[in-house]
């Protein structure tokens, strides 16, 4: 999924009358925008209560700031939607986890820069994360079953990076073997079946295809953004440590921090900006060590808990990169992108690159798998999963 930067709000005071006709327009509003909220579908259920606040409150800023009378399109929101709102790890709480998988509230997620769309639970149909003709009223998964093209960019063949950043870097037992891991998991990615089972989306830029490069890692081990960094911090450290030999507008550079998850809903997330006058997508990890929320649950014994948990969602958010490279690209009337709709879903208990190295992966969005039947199911059931196999 993706995710936006919060911007300025202007500072406005409220009289006693204002505030009561503002509170009961913020419910109508949200009510509007998001049928869920209105439906009495609790986003508990789904195990996304976080974003439900999110959403109420970005009604709330945008009412404080202009006034109700211009709010009609969830994209408006945009720019109030913040750091939170987001897919949700598989079981982010024991109790919510089996309702989780079901609705297909995925892992991780992504966000985006500042002029970008934020983006919901993926899969759920709970919120169109404020993309403008989103659908029309969201609905649950079964009115958002294929995903459409927005106009925007993919990513025709891809360069990868991979940042490591954090202190943890220089600690040989924190890295293991999560850094040579990642190294072979995107040297095997580029020309995979798994690769190509994306390869069908086309954008204003040409056709998706599995030729994907990878130009190497880089260490950095100053001290990571804490909490839950913004876009822009991440951004900020793409722009640092990538040399401006290797910046490309097919590149994707994915920071792979020492920052534990914490109370956060989500995993990761892929955004996009620019460094140096060249846009550039990017994508943001946790560590995921020891994390029960992020964790496929990879049995096979091939790798450590943290490396098999960070490959699943590399895969989710470099997929979702290629499709969405800039957030106007694939993805459904619930704003979920291809790897959104098949998160925390197995076609097989692993998958192998052409490097000869297996992981367990979850699978990608595929219309015209859906379409054919020849998918396997997703959490919601929809059989428009592929792994490649
Ligand atoms: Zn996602």
């Amino acid at each position: 999924m993706v995710r936006n930067s919060l911007s300025l709000r202007r500072a406005r005071a409220f009289t006693m009358i204002e505030l009561a006709v503002t509170l009961a327009l913020i419910a109508a509003l949200a009510a509007v925008l998001f049928p869920v909220i209105a439906s009495g579908k609790s986003m508990r259920d789904r195990g996304c209560l976080s974003n439900h606040h999110q959403l109420v409150r970005a009604v709330s800023m945008y009412v404080e700031d202009f006034g109700d009378g211009e709010l009609t399109n969830k994209v408006q929101l945009d720019p109030y939607i913040g750091a939170n709102l987001v897919d949700c790890p598989n079981n982010f709480s024991p109790a919510f986890k089996h309702t989780q998988k079901k609705d297909g509230c995925g892992d991780d997620d992504a966000r985006h820069g500042d002029e970008d769309h934020g983006r919901g639970c993926g899969g759920d149909g709970e919120n169109g994360g404020g993309h403008n003709g989103a659908g029309p009223s969201g609905g649950g998964a079964a009115s958002t079953a294929n995903m459409t093209s927005h106009g925007g960019s993919v990513l025709t063949s891809t360069a990868t990076a991979a940042i490591f950043w954090g202190k943890s870097w220089a600690s040989t037992s924190y890295v293991a073997d999560k850094v040579s891991g990642l190294d072979l998991w995107y040297a095997g990615f580029g020309g995979s079946r798994y690769a190509a089972t994306c390869n069908e989306y086309k954008g204003s830029n040409g056709q998706v295809t599995s030729t994907s490069t990878y130009l190497g890692h880089y260490i950095d081990t100053s001290a990571a953004a804490t909490g839950q960094p913004s876009t822009a911090a991440i951004q900020a450290e793409v722009c640092k440590m990538i040399p401006a030999a290797k910046l490309y507008t097919n590149g994707y550079y994915a920071v792979y921090t020492d920052t534990p998850r914490g109370t956060a809903g989500f995993c990761a997330w892929h955004s996009w900006g620019t460094c140096s006058g060249i846009p550039v997508q990017f994508a943001f990890f946790f560590s995921l060590d020891g994390d029960a929320g992020c964790n496929p649950s990879d049995a096979s014994g091939l790798h450590s808990q943290g490396l098999a948990a960070l490959a699943n969602v590399t895969a989710h958010e470099l997929c979702e990169a290629r499709t969405d490279a800039r957030g106007s690209g694939w993805y459904d009337s619930a704003g979920a992108e291809n790897g959104d709709k098949c998160a925390w879903t197995y076609g097989s208990p692993l998958v192998s690159f052409p490097n000869g190295t297996q992981w367990k992966l979850q699978g990608e969005w595929s219309n015209s798998a859906y379409s054919a039947g020849t998918g396997y199911k997703n959490s919601a059931g929809l059989k428009g999963c592929l792994s490649g196999l």
